[in-house]
């Protein structure tokens, strides 16, 4: 749906400004790696007057944590603890819904582009090693039954407000499919974030520098080349292992060929802080892998941290429902 002129060409401005504030975070080096997302500059005044009521309404708090969660296979019969089934992924995607999250990329979250509606939560659904049961085509076209994109898909047609949208960080040839030549154009085209998580898979601190640069930029050229139009905007490190130059995960090139982020994903353990908080750090982002409530650490898992975070409302992310302004509870 086309959006309204004026709203139309505020986010656009929005977004030029965030664009433009973050340019320096690209370019740079470890050192930089606490500068923060810009928060987006104030509506007039009389924008502001209603905002506000809906911000103590909703008591939004834009500054809050982000449930960012990290999910691998989804099968039938777990063999780690990184597997879920799919009845746990349908019932965790249930509960985020009825709990009023609304998935947004891992594009958005980083580059403060959060937009959902006044009282609901962000969280980012987060898929690695392009598993085949995350996401295949059936001959027809469609998300095969029971992968996680169909799961997915299913959810939001109950819960209006529960977007099917999430980041697939993948390797070279995902999902079974030689180049991803069918699969990722079909995410792109359905609003899914396509991230890197390097071309095979490598310990990056192992490879080296050239190495990591090398693995890296042949990630990123797989999946420009797999869904034309696509130009990644966060990586997720294999194991969580950054190079022995972390900000080489960030920004970097080889054989001739620059790529840079704007987020680099780790595996564990905890929310991530607002992109607007003095605590986000482009450089480690924390994810938290799809748990139960019980099984190995499973205090470090998503059962656990919901729980936390229903249970402590006032430190989680709550929207006030205006892209283009960020809702403080502490002014
Ligand atoms: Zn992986």
């Amino acid at each position: 749906m086309p959006l309204p002129d004026g709203e139309a060409m505020m986010r656009k401005t929005i977004r030029t400004l965030l664009a433009a504030s973050l340019l320096p975070l690209a370019a740079c080096g470890a050192e930089h790696s606490t500068v923060h997302n810009t928060p987006p500059t104030p509506p007039p005044s009389s924008a502001v007057a209603t905002t506000e009521a809906i911000q103590r309404q909703v008591d939004a708090n834009e500054l809050g944590d982000v449930p960012v969660l990290m999910y691998h296979r989804i099968t039938e019969k777990p063999t780690s603890v990184y597997d879920r089934t799919p009845e746990d992924l349908r019932a965790e995607l249930e509960r985020l819904a009825s709990e009023k999250y609304v998935p947004v990329t891992a594009a958005a979250y980083v580059t403060g582009m959060i937009d959902i509606p006044a009282g609901t939560h962000p969280v980012v659904l987060t898929f690695d090693d392009g598993d085949p049961t995350q996401f295949a085509l059936t001959p027809q076209g469609e998300p095969a039954p029971r992968t996680a994109v169909a799961i997915m898909r299913d959810v939001a047609t109950r819960y209006p407000e529960f977007r099917p949208v999430a980041t697939f960080y993948v390797n070279g040839n995902p999902f079974g499919d030689p180049g991803g030549t069918r699969t990722l154009p079909w995410l792109r085209g359905h609003g899914m974030e396509i991230g890197n998580h390097t071309l095979t898979h490598a310990n990056l601190r192992q490879a080296g520098s050239a190495g990591a640069q090398r693995e890296i930029s042949r990630g990123d050229q797989a999946i420009r080349q797999g869904a034309v139009g696509a130009d990644p905007v966060t990586i997720s490190l294999p194991f969580g292992i950054h190079p022995s130059d972390p900000a080489l995960a960030l920004s970097g090139g080889s054989d001739g060929v620059r790529y840079h982020y704007r987020g680099v994903f780790l595996v564990g353990a905890n929310p991530a802080p607002s992109p607007y908080s003095p605590r986000f750090d482009p450089l480690r982002i924390p994810r938290i892998r799809s748990q139960a409530s019980t099984g190995k650490e499973a205090q470090f898992g998503s059962t656990a941290w919901l729980d936390k975070l229903a249970a402590a409302p006032a430190n989680r992310f709550t929207s006030d429902g205006v892209p283009n302004r960020m809702a403080d509870p502490g002014k």
